[in-house]
């Protein structure tokens, strides 16, 4: 299996690509990163972000799918509408099945989008999507609902869902990770658990449901796995970020 990764840079290895690299080999997938932007950062603070041409990009992933076998990808840090459409065009041109996290800020509160992100990615990338896993601030951003109870969530998903299938992440909403399937609402629960190891944790979850995608398994049950392989990583987590290797050994 190979899992490709449409992300960006984050040299602390937290979150991007390196996360979803260590997300996808803990889970057995052979992962390949196409990087969209170069961060300064740590888990405390993003200092600088310089994003790649989309004309670089698109060939970035022209000249690895000549080559490797790949059938899904997850897209993490998009950065700017253009870097969006060139990215949702090749999804399209080589009908890759795609988990999109909609990133826009930084768990430490930095921008990591500009703001026409959330118009474009409306337009080219979610209709394109096999699944979008937003948490609960990128639901109402994607959805125009202000979400203060987990009915506002089903509502955010039902409107997300007319785009393709939603998970609302629910680690601003109790634990409770709203999915909208096929039409239809289900809520998987998982254990909130109080840590400061964390940044990642979106970049983590959507890598491990490609991964689990691209073994085989069910939309639902790669959300399941992902939330457990999730759970774990926080668990085993250390320097404020997550361990994806918690099954083969503590770092
Ligand atoms: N992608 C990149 C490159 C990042 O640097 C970050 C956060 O710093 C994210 C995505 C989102 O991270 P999280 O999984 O914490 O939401």
């Amino acid at each position: 299996m190979v899992t490709l990764s449409i992300a960006g840079f984050d040299p602390s290895g937290g979150a991007g690509i390196l996360n979803d690299i260590k997300t996808f080999s803990s889970i057995g997938s052979y992962g390949a990163a196409v990087i969209t932007a170069l961060t300064v950062q740590n888990t405390k603070r993003v200092s600088k972000i310089l994003s790649l041409p989309p004309d670089f990009i698109s060939e970035q992933i022209d000249i690895i799918l000549e080559e490797l076998p790949i059938k899904y990808c997850k897209t993490g840090m998009l950065y700017t509408k253009d870097i969006v459409k060139v990215v949702s065009k090749k999804i399209k041109e080589y009908n890759l099945k795609a988990v999109v996290d909609p990133v826009m800020v930084s768990e430490s509160g930095y921008s990591l989008s500009e703001s026409s992100i959330i118009k474009a990615l409306k337009k080219h990338l979610l209709p394109r999507a096999s699944l979008v896993t937003p948490n609960k601030f990128e639901a109402e951003k994607l959805s125009g609902i202000s979400i203060n109870n987990i009915n506002d969530a089903k509502k955010a998903a039902k409107k997300i869902g007319e785009f393709c299938d939603v998970v609302i992440t629910g680690g601003d909403l109790a634990g409770k990770n709203i999915v909208y399937i096929d039409g239809k609402i289900k809520i998987i629960k998982s254990k909130l658990i109080e840590s400061e190891n964390t940044h990642g944790t979106g970049c983590t979850f959507s890598a491990a449901v490609a991964a689990y995608l691209d073994r085989g398994n069910s939309k639902i049950k790669s959300i399941k796995d992902a939330c457990k392989f999730t759970k774990n990583a926080i668990l085993h987590g250390k320097w404020k970020t997550l361990n994806q290797f918690w099954m083969m050994h503590d770092i």
